[in-house]
């Protein structure tokens, strides 16, 4: 018969992995003082185990979580739950190093009872590394390799938001779509690396008319799309207007450092009816667009969402 009281084994075994484990160990008593900490402790917070042996739990804590922190313990302490995690995406929790830095730790906290009383253990791991590898997988996936900027899927997400915000709150929200004139022969004529600078120039421009919560993206190719929450179509008409006439005068520079001069086009339209959806409103924007084309380029053009048929004006004629 196998002997299955493995207990004087069991507590063995658990002491030299406690011991050796990578996570850092901490238990603290009631009164929040630290009654026992394995050595991991030391790599996540710079103390030793024997320096930390007896000090209240604060001084593993920013000082700004110090106060309410008693009051957590205690809710823990009377909860109807022995476990609880810390160290998803959102809610890790933040250590306070011997160096004065802070390391993002998940943990998992454990209630139990000993011969001495309540004890919390927590076993905590460095998040560090893991959330920096997510956001930087986020960066990726939400930006244009280019330009930098928002990519389609970024700014679907975020524009889509502000709608609904808009449309639930009876707000506005302003969406412009702009392209680059004749690209084609840029590249055609200076090549595809200069096509690429003109557009990286092009997003920049782009870029320094955004004000507060203003978004823009890369839609495609050498057309962008910027959406301004709580704004008319008078000042989205004007902000365009802006791009327009900086693309105008600014002198874009090729690969080999020849100069280029170039124009844009832009489509604008406004969201004032609350059942507008994004990619009608997009639809839209892209009906302005073309509009701006066929009036001969160089040309900003708005169109109202609900007004029943198309109706468009040029702002600016093509230039001669
Ligand atoms: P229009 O005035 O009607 O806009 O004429 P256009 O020549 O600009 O026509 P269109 O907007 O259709 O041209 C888009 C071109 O952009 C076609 C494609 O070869 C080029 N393009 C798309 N993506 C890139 C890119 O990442 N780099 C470069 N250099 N060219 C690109
Ligand atoms: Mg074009
Ligand atoms: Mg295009």
């Amino acid at each position: 018969m196998p002997n299955n009281d493995l207990t004087v084994l069991d507590e063995d075994i658990f002491g030299k992995i406690v011991w050796e484990m990578d996570d850092g160990i901490v238990a603290i008593d009631v009164h929040g003082v630290i009654t026992f900490c394995n050595p991991s402790v030391e790599r996540l917070f710079g103390h030793s185990p024997g320096y930390l042996t007896g000090k209240p739990l604060d001084v593993l804590l920013p000082h700004r979580f110090r106060r309410n922190h008693g009051s957590h313990l205690a809710a823990f302490l009377k909860g109807s739950a022995d476990t609880a995690y810390m160290g998803s995406r959102k809610a890790h929790i933040l250590g306070l190093r011997a160096d004065g830095t802070e390391v993002r730790l998940g943990a998992t906290i454990l209630r139990t009872q000993t011969m001495a009383g309540p004890i919390m253990v927590a076993v905590m791991r460095d998040l560090t590394e893991r959330l920096s590898y997510q956001s930087e997988l986020e960066r990726l996936a939400n930006t244009d390799p280019l330009t930098g900027i928002y990519n389609r899927r970024a700014f679907t997400d975020a524009a889509g938001q502000h709608l609904a915000e808009a449309n639930r709150t009876g707000g506005q929200i302003s969406l412009m779509l702009f392209d680059i004139d004749h690209f084609k022969s840029i590249n055609d004529r200076h090549g595809h690396d200069t096509g690429d600078q003109v557009i990286r120039d092009f997003a920049r421009i782009i870029s320094s008319i955004l004000q507060g919560e203003d978004i823009a993206a890369r839609w495609g190719g050498e057309e962008f799309i910027v959406a301004m929450p709580h704004t008319g179509l008078d000042r989205a008409v004007l902000m365009a207007e802006m791009v327009r006439r900086n693309a105008e005068i600014v002198t874009f520079s090729g690969s080999a450092g020849q100069d280029l001069r170039l124009t844009i086009s832009a489509g604008v339209v406004c969201s004032c009816a609350a059942t507008e959806d994004l990619e009608s409103l997009i639809k839209h924007a892209d009906n302005a667009l073309y509009a701006a084309k066929d009036a001969g380029r160089n040309t900003v053009t708005a169109l109202m969402s609900h007004w029943p048929m198309p109706a468009h004006f040029a702002l600016h004629g093509a230039i001669g």
